[in-house]
């Protein structure tokens, strides 16, 4: 279904003949597109915000002037638009950071134990305010990977956010630290909610894709999370498994 683009160049060799080239160039046309779909996506998730935002201001400098009530509800809202801008622009630039430096592998040894402690501490508060409980299995001794910490930090914030966002019907989400026979460890966020269906598996770690916008955008979501995900782990040469069952929950491991 993909069309190809090629370059054509024709070089006259003498005696009448002519040698043709053709260079394949659907890599670079598919990267071009790429790109500007990105952009154009960017452009709406952020226009979305604005455009409410405008909205908010013109009603408070008009009809809402002498409602202080309403002026209470509606700079409630105002603060959630640009809240949802902030960390939409925060995601954007987590990404060109990744982009910049991904032919770079990073250099530190990560212990994983205190890492996913870590995250599991950061995300109780948002766990609790969603009524989910977020337990945390590892093994005696550290797990050490090569790495960078603070990103992979993101990467299990991300998965265990989702998990607690998605998955919150089932009112658990497991972490589980292992160490893998023959070197290598592997870290698997578990959630009972409705999971997904698996035409949607593959494309999870696209940029902007979601599987229910609307439900995402209420969730707090950008669409990036995943896509940040996939960009560090590609640096870190680790893997992403997504398991799902509709009905009954979700995995996503991460194996180094
Ligand atoms: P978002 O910021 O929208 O959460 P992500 O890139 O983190 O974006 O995730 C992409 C989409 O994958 C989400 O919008 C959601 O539809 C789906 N998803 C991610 N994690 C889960 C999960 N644990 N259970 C069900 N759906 C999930």
């Amino acid at each position: 279904p993909s069309a190809r683009a090629y370059r054509v160049r024709v070089s006259p060799v003498g005696d009448g003949q002519f040698l043709i080239v053709f260079n394949d160039v659907s890599g670079l046309h598919r990267i071009d597109q790429m790109r500007t779909d990105f952009v154009a996506n960017a452009s709406h998730e952020l226009r979305t915000p604005l455009a409410s935002l405008r909205g908010f201001i013109e009603t408070l400098q008009g009809p809402a002037r002498a409602d202080p009530k309403a002026q209470e509800r509606f700079l409630g809202i105002m603060l959630d638009q640009v809240n949802r801008m902030s960390r939409l622009v925060d995601d954007l630039l987590s990404l060109s950071r990744l982009e910049l430096k991904s032919h770079i592998a990073p250099g530190e040894r990560v212990d994983l134990v205190p890492v996913l402690s870590h995250v599991r501490d950061s995300l109780m508060p948002l766990g609790e305010s969603l009524g989910v409980t977020i337990s945390l299995s590892v093994p005696d001794g550290p797990v050490i990977v090569p790495g960078d910490r603070d990103e992979l930090v993101q990467v299990f914030e991300n998965l265990v956010e989702n998990a607690c966002k998605y998955g919150q019907e089932g009112k658990s989400v497991a972490v589980e630290l292992s160490s893998l026979a023959g070197g290598g460890a592997e870290v698997s966020v578990t959630d009972h909610g409705p999971g997904i269906e698996a035409e949607h598996v593959p494309r999870l770690t696209e940029r902007f894709y979601r599987v229910n916008v609307e439900a995402s955008r209420s969730k707090k979501g950008t669409g990036l999370g995943l896509a940040i995900v996939k960009h560090i782990l590609t640096r870190h040469r680790a893997r992403l498994l997504i398991q799902s069952e509709p009905g009954k929950g979700s995995r996503f491991t991460v194996r180094f």
